[in-house]
């Protein structure tokens, strides 16, 4: 029999002195060593045979989807709507494929990735952020403009997932339950009228490449993300369940869907019975016009929910500063509040600091500049006050603080 003092691993046959802790079991040993490279083993075999458990979510009702946007986003009504369901759909989809724990039987329910088209600063983000925040499902952006066919300079798409599964903390199966926004998906667009016979390595190329994640398959992902090469070990990564938002400006986008509209009422000899909004023709957008702009109809269509962003007005830009849950007003307010200090902004102090930001045509971003420019002296000086105060924001210091800055400049920033 095997005394205490000649235990050894029966795996490695490490004996107890070097084998951190030694368990016993009926006839044999097994070190600390061993477990954890056994524990390692098991891991990757799970992740690679993709038998992980599926994560559960709470999955909240399309108007219920729409009354939390709201309290975040301000206006973008249709955005939010046709959001709200396609996010439902996506989830509901997931959710009945795991209860049958196979594909749906009778009528298998495509996926639904959606494309967002709107100006630079309207609400892309913020919408996917906020959509993705309140699911409890990982979500990371994913720059488009960096992407470039495999074997030129630039990112592989799969980098894409591999900045997902970090945001997982390497659960895969989360992962794959996760939103990915794919911002300025304008920019990889076919360059039609480039009549170079070089190739269009940040453009078509990559929109195949795209194509084959958005569609739902099992792809290898670099965990480290980067670029892939032989020796380094993939994980692999199903992307049926993840709901891919591709945002863009689309600029010039609306005189494709002028002419096109146009085009119709001539061909078809009918006048529209509403007239049409020209100041906003985004909101007729239909998928021949992303077609039209230069991404591959196949691209087209594996983005089946298409809608737009209305441009902001000032009255908006005005809701944005004040309204949301955690709107700019709110968390100034609750900065000073944390010195003790009592922040109150006059009325017209906000009008002033919208009309600078559209004759500066900043934008909701450049609303945060433009805060940070006026709010940067009192900031500095408050903490430093023993006792409880209350400072009141007038339009002359606004005035006097803003004219130290160079508005210009914040434009660029911002
Ligand atoms: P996009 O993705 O369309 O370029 P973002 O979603 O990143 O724009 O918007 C930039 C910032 O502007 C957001 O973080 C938010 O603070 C503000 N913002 C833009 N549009 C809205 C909106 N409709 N409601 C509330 N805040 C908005």
């Amino acid at each position: 029999m095997t005394s205490k003092n000649y235990r050894k691993c029966s795996f490695c046959g490490r004996e107890a002195k070097d084998a951190g802790l030694l368990i016993s079991g009926i006839s044999a040993h097994i070190c600390q060593h061993c477990v954890e490279q056994a524990q390692q083993v098991i891991e990757q075999e799970f992740a690679v045979k993709g038998a992980k458990k599926i994560p559960s979510f709470k999955l909240l009702k399309p108007a219920e989807i729409k009354n939390h946007l709201d309290q975040y986003v301000i206006g973008q009504d249709d955005a939010k709507k046709v959001l709200s369901v396609a996010v439902y759909n996506h989830y509901k989809r997931i959710n009945k494929a795991k209860e049958t724990n196979t594909k749906i039987d009778d009528v298998e329910i495509e996926k639904s990735n959606i494309v967002m088209v709107g100006e630079t600063g309207t609400g892309k983000t913020l919408l996917a952020r906020t959509i993705a925040k309140m699911l409890h499902v990982p979500f990371c952006i994913a720059d488009a403009t960096v992407l470039t066919e495999a074997g030129y300079v630039g990112e592989d798409v799969e980098s894409i997932l591999a900045r997902l599964l970090q945001v997982a903390d390497y659960d895969v199966a989360s992962a794959e339950m996760g939103i990915v926004f794919i911002d300025e998906v304008d920019k990889i667009a076919r360059k039609s009228d480039n009549p170079s016979i070089t190739r269009d390595v940040s453009g078509e190329g990559v929109q195949q490449a795209l194509l084959k994640i958005l569609e739902g398959s099992i792809v290898n992902v670099p965990p480290q993300g980067g670029r892939k090469h032989p020796e380094q070990k993939m994980t692999q990564v199903n992307t049926n369940n993840i709901l891919f938002i591709c945002g863009g400006a689309f600029d010039g986008i609306d005189k494709k869907i002028g002419s096109r509209l146009q085009a119709n009422a001539i061909g078809y000899g009918i006048k529209t019975k509403n007239p049409l909004d020209r100041e906003n023709l985004l909101q007729y957008i239909a998928p021949q016009d992303l077609k039209s702009f230069g991404l591959i109809p196949e691209l087209v269509g594996r983005l089946p929910v298409l809608t737009y962003l209305n441009p902001l007005d000032s009255e908006t830009l005005r809701q944005i500063l004040t309204e949301p849950k955690n709107s700019l007003i709110k968390q100034y307010k609750k900065l000073f509040e944390m010195d003790n200090v009592e922040l109150v902004i006059e009325n017209n102090v906000l009008d002033f600091i919208v009309e600078k930001a559209v004759e500066f045509k900043l934008g909701a971003r450049g609303l945060r500049s433009i805060c940070e420019a006026i709010m940067l002296d009192i900031m500095f000086e408050m903490p430093s006050q023993q006792e409880p105060q209350k400072f009141v924001l007038t339009l002359d210091y606004t005035r006097k603080q803003l004219s130290k800055t160079n508005l210009e400049r914040l434009k660029v920033a911002s």
